[in-house]
Order: C-alpha cells, then structure tokens, then sequence
C-alpha cells in the first residue's frame, strides 16, 4: 500500500505518494546517498576529528587541519581515500536525488521534485528534513515477531 504524507511546511504544502514497500532498487541509492553525505575519514583523518572534542579545542584550526588533510589524502591513482562529507546544503541535494526514486505520485506544486528549490533556506531544510524522516521511517520500520500464521485459519475449519 502506498503511503500519503502530508508536507508540514507552509512554504511547501501539498502531499506526496511515497512506494511502500520502498522497491530495493531505490534503497540502494538512499544508503548511497546517505553515506555520501556521512564522508569516510581514514584512520588519520579520524585522529585530528578527535581533536574536536579535547578540551579547549581551537575547532576552526582543528577544521583547518582537516580541510588541508583530506584535499590531499588521494590513492596512487588520485582517486579521493578520504572523503569529507558534504555540507548540509550539498547533503540536500545529494539525498532529493535518491528521494526520487521513493515517490511514487507528487503533489507539491511549490517544489519541483526534478529541480528542487533552493531557497527559502530554512523552509527548504525542513521540507527534506521531512522527507528523509518519513523515508526513514518507512525503510527502518521493525520487523514484527510472531507467528505470521497465526491468525489464519487451520485447514478445515474455516
Ligand atoms: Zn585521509
């Protein structure tokens, strides 16, 4: 059964037709977007992150570092070994990208899901804020314990 949400953000209104079940093709994509947006620091990377969090950090120079360490932190063939994560912006729109596949009907005339608005910032970052929760939710829904069986009938007596 498809699943109807309802946008929660006036700039935004409208409903959307979300697949459910999510098809596994499109979950494919939204674990590669999400880890697209996460970034893979290396061992080395990991080290000045922590650095964050000893007590005093200077953050910005801590940043700094990190910004230096990974623009050079290539494999022999230049391919990136570490990659940074995106901003929030650059998140946005990486995971609008793998939403795509999720919706099966649109309703939101303020937003073109093919080319998605930039701006207003803040309502733009709640409508996919929204999005990806509701996503999420449907992709991470537990599996129910039981019997699946249970409630039907035994042969004969129904
Ligand atoms: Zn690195």
């Amino acid at each position: 059964m498809p699943k109807t949400i309802t946008s929660p953000v006036p700039k935004f209104p409208g409903t959307v037709v979300l697949h459910d079940p999510l098809p596994l093709s499109a979950v494919v994509e939204w674990e590669e977007a999400l880890a697209d947006c996460k970034g893979h620091p290396c061992g080395a990377a990991l080290k000045i992150l922590s650095g964050m969090f000893a007590e005093g950090a200077d953050r910005d120079a801590v940043a700094a570092e990190y910004a230096a360490h990974y623009a050079d932190c290539v494999e022999s063939d230049r391919r990136p070994r570490c990659l940074p994560g995106l901003s929030d912006t650059a998140a946005q729109a990486r995971t609008m990208k793998a939403i795509r596949p999720c919706v099966a009907e649109w309703h939101v005339e303020n937003f073109d899901l093919a080319n998605p608005p930039g701006s207003p910032k803040a309502s733009r970052s709640r409508f996919v804020a929204w999005l990806i929760k509701e996503i999420t939710d449907l992709y991470t829904e537990e599996d129910p314990t039981g019997d699946p069986n249970a409630s039907r009938p035994a042969p004969g007596t129904g």
